[in-house]
């Protein structure tokens, strides 16, 4: 038993000492590796494509982080509608939640970027410039000879040009792709600043996926380390069939012609093809594990082995705990039944919010350190600053400001055509004069309307001071 659980003192990546073992997993091959092969092949696309698609001229992903300006499908999020970005993070963080308790890290095997360009972009072409894991082993013991030296330097050079390629993506999304494709034909020497900061996210890509590899998900992924707090008995896991792989008798090689039935040894032949697959190093016969990213690699290796056999396929599968032990079905439990209702009601708030969300936002602030005036004929003068931000890529020319709540005037000190251009903001000062009659109050509050020619845009409140007392 102590043996059996040697395998929690350490990382399958570290040696005693705590040096690093490398990694050589063997070329997965099957059922769910093809599956995982064309969910990458969608997944690139959309990720590649994202910062360069636009809709209604909005590009459809971005998130401008120094100007906190963040576009997410098409939709431009300004500061203000911070609410509505923080609400919409709140939905990710719950969504992540309910999905790994029900099963478990399946995110990490088909959707995450780090699993999609380390084994579906840069683990292939290892395999295709160095071969198969024994070859890769051999070549890393071999001597630095002509063709160790061609055929890293060329893995390396592809391994750069790809880390380059994913950098200027990267930074699609941050500074916008319009910004990062005139800083290109501009030339990178009049962009200098950028042209580093880019440089520098290649030398971090190459690192990741040339030498990190595994690590990120294993000691640097935070959300790898909620699988603890979140995985229970019930959640669906790669996991492997210990009743089954084990038996009475446990694990034993495969022997021509032996009925395991009768010998009480388990299904589970000790061939080591799933440790082999594993891209994180482990032993999934060890139970499920904070390094297991569920990739999936090693139930198509047990499953081709079991066919081999002749022994039925699924002994490592989808599974949840419960499921091995007492053969139960999946079930919606009380957890995650309050995780989706929790859900539910953060996306009903959500849609009310974008669907209250107005084009335009407009503030009325008072100036500071301004009363109020009095004029002639019992009339109160208030001075306002104002800001209108244009979410939207149209432009709104003739703008008004008409006060709903009360009769008064305003009067905005450019008095012709205040326009908002898209995606800008323009700001100004404006009076607003309201006769002491229509006041009932010494701070009153206003309702104001923002037009632009008759159509109203957007309402906004502000307050206004008067006189104490009225006579
Ligand atoms: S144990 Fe299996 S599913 Fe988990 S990382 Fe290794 S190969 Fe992938
Ligand atoms: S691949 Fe299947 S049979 Fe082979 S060691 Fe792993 S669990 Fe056992």
């Amino acid at each position: 038993m102590e043996n059996q659980e040697k395998f929690r003192d350490k990382i399958a990546t570290a040696d005693d000492q705590g040096k690093r073992l490398w990694v050589f997993p063997k070329k997965p091959s099957g059922k769910f590796y093809e599956y995982r092969k064309y969910v990458s092949y969608i997944l690139l696309i959309l990720l590649f494509a994202a910062p360069f698609v636009k809709i209604n001229g909005n590009q459809f992903m971005m998130f401008n982080i120094l100007e906190r300006r963040f576009n997410i499908f098409g939709f431009p999020f300004w500061p203000q509608d911070f609410h509505i970005f923080v609400i919409m993070m709140v939905i990710g963080v719950v969504f992540i939640i309910l999905f790994t308790v029900a099963f478990g890290r399946i995110f990490c095997g088909w959707f995450c970027p780090q699993t999609i360009f380390m084994e579906m972009v840069f683990r292939r072409i290892e395999y295709w410039i160095e071969g198969d894991r024994g070859k890769q082993m051999r070549l890393e013991k071999q001597k630095w000879d002509s063709e160790k030296i061609r055929k890293r330097s060329l893995k390396w050079f592809l391994f750069f040009v790809i880390s380059f390629l994913i950098a200027n993506v990267f930074l699609a999304y941050l500074i916008g792709s319009d910004r990062l494709i005139q800083y290109v034909t501009d030339g990178p020497l009049n962009h200098l600043s950028t042209f580093i900061s880019l440089l520098i996210f290649t030398a971090v890509f190459y690192f990741v996926f040339a030498w990190f590899r595994e690590q990120v998900c294993v000691i640097a992924c935070p959300y790898g380390r909620l699988q603890g707090v979140l995985l229970d008995n019930k959640s669906i896991v790669v996991a492997y069939d210990h009743k089954r792989g084990e038996k009475e008798k446990g694990r034993a090689k495969f022997k021509k012609n032996e009925n395991r039935a009768e010998t009480g040894k388990g299904d589970c032949i000790d061939c080591f093809q799933c440790v082999q697959v594993c891209p994180t190093g482990i032993d999934i016969r060890n139970g499920t594990q904070l390094e297991c990213i569920n990739c999936t690699a090693c139930i198509d290796a047990c499953d081709s082995m079991m066919e081999a056999v002749d022994l039925p396929k699924g002994l490592i599968r989808y599974a949840s705990e419960e499921n091995i032990e007492k053969k139960a079905k999946f079930r919606f439990t009380p957890r995650l039944k309050g995780y989706s209702i929790v859900l539910g009601i953060l996306t009903a708030v959500l849609v009310g919010m974008l669907f209250i969300r107005s084009e335009v936002e407009a503030r009325i602030l008072r100036l500071p350190g301004q009363l109020y005036e009095r004029k002639a004929d019992n009339v109160v003068s208030n001075v306002f600053t104002y800001k209108l931000v244009n979410k939207t890529t149209a432009d709104f020319e003739d703008i008004e400001f008409r006060l709903l709540s009360h009769k008064g005037v305003i009067k905005p000190v450019k008095t012709s055509n205040i326009t908002v251009p898209g995606q800008e903001l323009t700001e100004g000062t404006l009076f607003i004069e309201i006769h002491t009659a229509a006041l009932e109050d010494e701070k009153e509050k206003l309702k104001i309307g923002v037009y632009s020619g008759d159509r109203l845009i957007e309402t906004t409140s502000t307050m206004f001071m008067g006189p104490r007392s009225f006579n």
